[in-house]
Formats: structure tokens, sequence, C-alpha cells
């Protein structure tokens, strides 16, 4: 293909943001097929959370805060046993231990955040009571237990048959590293704007499974695995959590839209930063960022093909596939 097709083909800002054409798959910087000019109120997912945006848009619809509507939204797959990258259900570390990490942040730019959490069903709870009633933002480990449990929440067991099957499949070989492979993704990282236009911002997740006991990612770190502005947007992620974190890839997200970048161009160009730095993590592994702007665009995008986010807005609970980075795999 010769430069100039593959320019048009790629688009302006493909061409000039990485400095080398090749870079860029085909299927690269499109905007989403659907309402690219945006409307309140909107709530975003990474996945096929679907169920989770309807949860939180019952809340938006009713004239509810957003900040509620992610909270209720990403309750759903905490409590879904099947869901094994998230609460109850979620695969356990290597020693067979489930423990989680979520954030939270409100439109005054409040935030709360639990890591290495066991025990609990709602650490996304518990991380708004963190913001919401300590003069912290983070709890971590038997601290954040403790705080939780002073608050009323209950011990239960999140390690379900399924994932404890899976563990004691996994410690045949035990290889002592993560294993990490896209299907294993599913973390909810959730942005809202509600009618009253303001932000929210929710992430929770069990973590790579089989981790190293005490791994934390980047799910519970503010602007790593969310961000949220009122003033700008908010964006949310899933995927290895490592690149995420050396990159801060949500708050670049935010940082971009501010600068007047739309959001599909920010988490294109948060997304590139990762595979330009960490080219050979990035080649192995799947990240996936959603992001909303203060106008209700939105935007997604991936490392690896097989992202796909929910989105409900307009009174539609509807699923996509987000662009990528790299070239799909050959069928
Ligand atoms: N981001 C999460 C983590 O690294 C994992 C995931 O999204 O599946 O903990």
């Amino acid at each position: 293909m010769n430069s100039r097709r593959r320019f048009l083909q790629q688009g302006f800002w493909g061409a000039l943001g990485a400095g080398s054409l090749r870079l860029f798959s085909r299927d690269e910087h499109l905007f989403p097929p659907q309402a690219p000019k945006g409307a309140l109120p909107v709530v975003i997912a990474t996945w096929d959370n679907r169920k989770a945006t309807a949860a939180a848009w019952e809340v938006l619809n009713a004239g509810g805060r957003a900040l509620d509507a992610v909270e209720a939204g990403v309750h759903i797959p905490e409590a879904d046993p099947n869901d094994t990258s998230v609460g109850y259900g979620g695969f356990p570390d290597r020693d067979g231990n489930v423990t989680l990490d979520a954030c939270i942040m409100d439109e005054f730019g409040n935030a709360g955040s639990v890591s290495f959490l066991q025990h609990i069903m709602h650490p996304i709870s518990v991380a708004r009571r963190v913001m919401e009633r300590t003069p912290h933002v983070m709890l971590a480990g038997d601290g954040a237990l403790e705080f939780a449990l002073s608050e009323g929440f209950k011990k239960t067991n999140l390690l379900t048959d399924t994932a404890r099957r899976a563990w004691e499949e996994w410690k045949v070989k035990s290889e002592y590293k993560p294993i990490i492979n896209f299907e294993r993704h599913d973390t909810i990282g959730m942005v809202a704007i509600d009618a009253q236009n303001r932000i929210a911002g929710a992430c929770s997740t069990s973590g790579l499974a089989f981790k190293m006991r005490g791994r934390v990612g980047d799910s519970p770190i503010i602007g790593a695995g969310m961000y949220a502005d009122n003033e700008v947007g908010a964006a949310a992620g899933t995927g290895l959590g490592e690149i995420v974190l050396r990159t801060l890839s949500c708050f670049l997200v935010v940082e971009e839209m501010r600068r007047g970048k739309h959001p599909q161009r920010a988490v294109e160009y948060a997304i590139r930063r990762i595979a330009q730095k960490y080219p050979k993590q990035a080649a192995e592994n799947q990240v996936g960022i959603v992001a909303i702007d203060k106008k209700g665009r939105h935007g997604a995008f991936g490392l690896q093909s097989g992202f796909n986010y929910a989105i409900y807005q307009n009174g539609q609970n509807q699923v996509f596939e987000a662009g990528h980075y790299f070239p799909a795999p050959p069928k």
C-alpha cells in the first residue's frame, strides 16, 4: 500500500502521532460507529458488562448521582460467581487467596481505594467508605479488612468451587509467574456522567489470576486503573496492570482530553504510549481503556483485538468492539 493511501486510511492523527506509519493496524483510529456526538446521561464500562451498565442506568435515569450509579453498576460483577476476575468467584492468587482491589472517584475529585482486601464481596463500597469516612485515600490488606468490618461489611468466603478447581489445575504446573491471556481479563472499569453533569468513576478486580501473593495491579491506583475529573472527563481500564501502572494510563487519557483531544483520540494516545514504551509486554498482553468527556462523547481502544465495552446512552444499552493497536491475529 502506498503511503498516501495508508495515510488516508489511518487518518492524520494516526500518521502524525506515531512518527512511523508502520506502527498502525488497519482498523485503528476508527471512531466508535455509534453516537459520536455524545449525550447525557451516559455510562460506559470495560468488557460486555451490560448488566452493570443497566444497573448504573437505573440510577442515572431516575435522576441519581453518577457516583451512586457506578457503585451500583460495579456491584453486579462483584457479586457474580461466574465472573472470575472480579469480587466473589474471582480467581485466587497462587496460594489460593482471593484478594481484591478497587477504587472510586466522585465529581469533587474525592477518591477512595482499597487493595489486597480479602473476604469482602463489594470492595467498591469499601473504597467509597474510605473516601467518605476517613481522612485517607487508600487502605490495604488487613487494615482495609478491619475498616470494612468496622463499617458493618460481612466476611464472606469469596473462593467458589469453580475458582478453586481452576486454581488446583493451575497448581499442577504451578508456573511461578502470572499467567496472562486475554480471556482472563474482565476487570470492570466504569465511568459515568449524570443528568446534572456530575462525573464519577469506579474500578474493581480480583487482579491477575494466580498472581504472587501481595501483588497489586493498576485497578486500585488512582490515575492508573481509573481517573475522573469533573472539568474534563473520566477514563477506566483493564488488562495487564503492570504496564498500565507504569504509564498512569487513565490520568494520561484525562489530561489529553483536557488538552482538547476527543476521548477516542485520547485513549488511542495512551494505548500507543504503552505499546511504544513497553513493546514486548504490550505485544504479548491486552490493555483496554474506555473514556468519556463532559459532552458525553466516548472512546475505547485496546492493545489487541477482542476488547469490547458496554455503553448505555440515549436509552440504549449496547456492546461494541473497540479498535486496537496491534493487528488482529489471522483467523
Ligand atoms: N488490571 C487488572 C490487574 O492488573 C487485571 C485485569 O484487568 O484483568 O490487576
